[in-house]
């Protein structure tokens, strides 16, 4: 075992960082600007410009195969690359990438949903939750039901990153209720809905600088080839589409905390109190040895839940320990940053509020700290992962 980054991949850190710092920093004064007056923090074309920047220097579909020209970095390569981009609040996404799922589509869907996503032509969403169905994603009640050669979609989605933007939705719906109700997990199916074929969306305002949307499906006709996977399969790939992410959200909290408590450092070295800096005083100092020993941990389990998934391995325990983790880790590291920075770190001059509100959210999606939990003492109780199984 070699606990250091190979050298290739410490050559993508660097690459990345410079990426970060040359190209994304600069923009955050902006970004909080726009924010603050109520619009995007980047532009679509901003993006886009930055995305073919990022291309230059190698980052495009990081995580797309290589036969749709994507770079397909990994996972160990692609954490480095999250938790370098996370120490920038730059809402950037890298371009050439599509959802996981969308890659179970059949030849005839991949040129019409699958390319154009990867290209950028197109924009997706994904959506499994409901009003009365979050955490309990069995409880789904969105119905489709056949007709001819169409499915009828009928219900509501809620809390959908990107569904007001989005040209197509993949969308789970109920196809068979008796299966369905007698095992909570069969017996629905993932259909691609365009957009134009009727479902509406409503902006969700919430703490963040971003909303996600609600979605309305009323009567909603979508031809028999729009299923993607198999029908009554659609369960599997939900779980495979918040799976995917659940890593990945340690791997942003670590990102973020390693340049907040930065932050916090220069802070403590510069502000003086009682003709003294901050910095020499014990409980400012205890705030930073903790943070940093967190932020430690929080990337051992992060890196470790990317390196389990490159060997072929399944990682969802680890996947859920690094986000439990990393996600608490993130909230408890912003709240001491801004609690350093004194009354400055609550105002909207310095960007720590801004992080407090996006942190908040990471202890929420793609399954809370309490589901998290759940899967990690029923895989121990139930004998699927031993006690020390992966080192
Ligand atoms: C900004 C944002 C973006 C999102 N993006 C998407 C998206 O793109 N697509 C999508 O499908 N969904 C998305 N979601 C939904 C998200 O995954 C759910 O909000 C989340 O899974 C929690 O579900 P819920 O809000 O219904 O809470 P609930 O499930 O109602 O839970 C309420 C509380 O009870 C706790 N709880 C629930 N069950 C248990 C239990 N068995 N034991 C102990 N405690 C429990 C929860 O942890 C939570 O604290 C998004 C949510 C947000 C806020």
């Amino acid at each position: 075992m070699y606990l250091r980054l190979s050298e290739e991949q410490k050559m993508v850190q660097n690459t990345i960082r410079r990426f970060v710092e040359n190209e994304l920093m600069p923009l955050e004064f902006e970004v909080l600007k726009n924010e603050r007056e109520g619009k995007p923090g980047l532009s679509e074309e901003k993006q886009k410009e930055l995305q073919l920047k990022a291309k230059e220097f190698g980052f495009w579909g990081i995580n797309t195969p290589e036969e749709y020209g994507g770079a397909d970095l990994g996972q160990m390569m692609m954490a480095i690359v999250f938790m370098e981009v996370s120490k920038t609040f730059v809402p950037f996404r890298f371009g050439g990438s599509a959802d996981n799922i969308l890659y179970y589509a059949n030849e005839e869907q991949k040129k019409k949903y699958l390319i154009p996503t990867i290209n950028g032509d197109k924009k997706s969403c994904f959506a499994m939750t409901e009003p009365d169905a979050g955490s309990d994603t069995r409880n789904i009640k969105m119905t489709a039901v056949k007709d001819g050669n169409e499915w009828v979609l009928n219900g509501e989605k809620t809390f959908i990153t990107g569904g007001n933007e989005a040209d197509f939705v993949m969308v789970i719906a109920v196809t068979d209720k008796e299966r369905h109700q007698k095992t909570g997990r069969d017996g629905v199916t993932c259909f691609i809905v365009d957009r134009d074929m009727g479902w509406t969306s409503e902006y969700i305002d919430t703490m963040g600088e971003w909303g996600p949307a609600s979605l309305v499906f009323d009567n909603v006709r979508v031809p028999e080839e729009n299923i993607l996977g198999e029908i009554h399969g659609g369960y599997k790939l939900g779980l495979e589409w918040i799976g995917f992410a659940r890593w990945v959200v340690g791997a942003r909290a670590v990102g973020t905390a390693e340049r907040l408590l930065q932050m916090a450092i220069d802070y403590a070295k510069e502000r003086e109190t009682f003709g003294r800096p901050i910095a020499d005083r014990q409980a400012i100092q205890w705030q930073i040895a903790d943070s940093a020993v967190e932020i430690e941990a929080a990337k051992w389990l992060v890196l470790n839940a990317a390196f389990t998934l490159d060997q072929g391995e399944d990682n969802r325990h680890l996947a859920a320990m690094a986000k439990l983790n990393g996600a608490i880790m993130g909230n408890k590291v912003v709240d001491r940053v801004l609690q350093i920075h004194g009354g400055m770190g609550y105002t909207r001059e310095l960007p720590i509020e801004r992080w407090y509100r996006e942190a908040r959210l990471w202890r929420i999606y793609d399954g809370t700290d309490e589901i998290q939990r759940m899967i990690i003492s029923r895989n121990l109780l139930k004998g699927h992962v031993k006690i020390g199984q992966y080192v």
